[in-house]
């Protein structure tokens, strides 16, 4: 299916109206698309008490979970800014327990963007293999093959 990205980027920037940042002013939106082709948006969120903020890019990702997306193919992020929206670390494990293949489009202010998958933007990032008799991993994909070292070298 063909998406084009302008669309994407035109999404996370409309999110980005809608964003709460009495204190930071730091306005971002993201928009996800799934692999069906649907969209969700997401916004920042601030809050008085600074660590209950979540970032747009969460927001997006934890509404299409929880409307039972598990598939993603893209996802765009943009702040009013000319510099390019990257996502902090914590997006980037989130975004990777879910879509690490999923190309990630970090925008300045004017549609710019740089790409680079989810896992291209978190090497060595954080992994617990499934519990038995609990959920799927996403997209049911297995775990990546791991490469096993000897203990003394
Ligand atoms: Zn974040």
């Amino acid at each position: 299916m063909e998406f084009p990205v302008e669309k994407l980027i035109n999404t996370a920037r409309a999110a980005r109206e809608r964003a709460y940042a009495p204190y930071s002013g730091f306005r971002v939106g993201a928009a996800l698309l799934t692999v069906e082709g649907r969209l969700y948006s997401g916004c920042n969120i601030e809050n008085a008490s600074y660590g209950l903020t979540v970032c747009a890019e969460r927001v997006a990702l934890f509404k299409a979970v929880s409307n039972g997306e598990r598939n993603f193919a893209a996802l765009a992020v943009i702040s009013g800014r000319t510099e390019f929206c990257t996502p902090c670390g914590a997006c980037r494990q989130v975004l990777v327990e879910f879509a690490p293949e999923m190309d990630v489009y970090m925008c300045n202010d004017r549609g710019e963007y740089k790409r680079q998958t989810a896992a291209g933007l978190l090497p060595l990032s954080f992994y617990l293999p499934p519990a038995a008799g609990g959920d799927n991993p996403p997209g049911g994909k297995k775990p990546p093959t791991r490469l096993t070292e000897p203990v003394d070298r």
